[in-house]
């Protein structure tokens, strides 16, 4: 209990140590999600006690049990793992926010299936932003084609972009590298609201090895699971 006090700690001062550096003035503008994939529900209700509020979760079927479980608490939900088409229902009902939606399919099924009683699902549009060809995600020109349609779609609310870019070895110029897709990230996200006339305010990048990049480049939404929660069961 003490060492995730003291890791709670440590993650909002590497925060605001790296809002400063980067001359971010605004501390409301970077929102600190735990991910809690892996972890045991006792956890995510220690750190809620200790003020945070979002919670990610990569595994659905894990999901749904913490759901349940910790359904008094006023907890925010994202989804950020891999989606199967078979899935969306669940997510659709029981999340607040999406982020890795990678094709245009689970955005419609997504938005088919978002109860209408509840607000819009907030959702990022994954980008395979360093071009991996094991990883998911929309391609930076591929995103062009689909976005005109998943704008329509009536129960989702596209609020930006998210990334898992490449892991940059350590040493050398390693905040330098870690900079460079976020900063594709970021003016993507400027060009497509531009050409389409939207207003996506939200970066989901960055994670526990590179969130000082990631705020330095504009994120809005860390990703952090290991730095906060330690290593997980596998
Ligand atoms: C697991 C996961 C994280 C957290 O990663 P850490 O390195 O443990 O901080 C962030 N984002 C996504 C999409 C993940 O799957």
């Amino acid at each position: 209990m003490t060492k995730i006090i003291k890791q709670f700690e440590h993650i909002k001062q590497r925060i605001v140590q790296a809002m400063h550096s980067s001359g971010r003035t605004a501390p409301e503008t970077v929102t600190l999600l735990a991910v809690s994939k892996r972890h045991p529900y006792e956890k995510i209700q220690s750190l809620y006690e200790l003020g945070q509020q979002h919670f990610g979760e990569s595994y659905l079927q894990e999901a749904l049990q913490k759901i349940e479980k910790l359904s008094q608490l006023e907890i925010i939900w994202h989804f950020i793992g891999p989606i199967q088409s078979n899935k969306t229902k669940d997510i659709a009902q029981q999340f607040h926010w999406v982020h890795s939606v990678d094709r245009l399919k689970i955005a419609r099924r997504l938005s088919q299936q978002r109860p209408i009683e509840l607000p819009p699902l907030n959702i990022c549009l994954q980008i395979n932003i360093s071009n991996e060809v094991q990883k998911s995600g929309f391609s930076t020109t591929n995103i062009h084609d689909a976005i005109k349609e998943i704008i329509s779609l009536p129960n989702i609310k596209v609020r930006g972009l998210m990334a898992i870019p490449a892991p940059v070895a350590e040493g050398n110029e390693q905040f330098i590298k870690q900079c460079i897709p976020f900063q594709q990230l970021r003016e993507l996200m400027l060009q497509l609201n531009k050409d389409y006339q939207l207003d996506m305010d939200t970066l989901s990048m960055g994670m526990s090895n590179d969130l000082e990049a990631a705020i330095a480049e504009g994120a809005t939404i860390i990703r952090i699971g290991t730095a906060l929660f330690g290593s997980r069961e596998t």
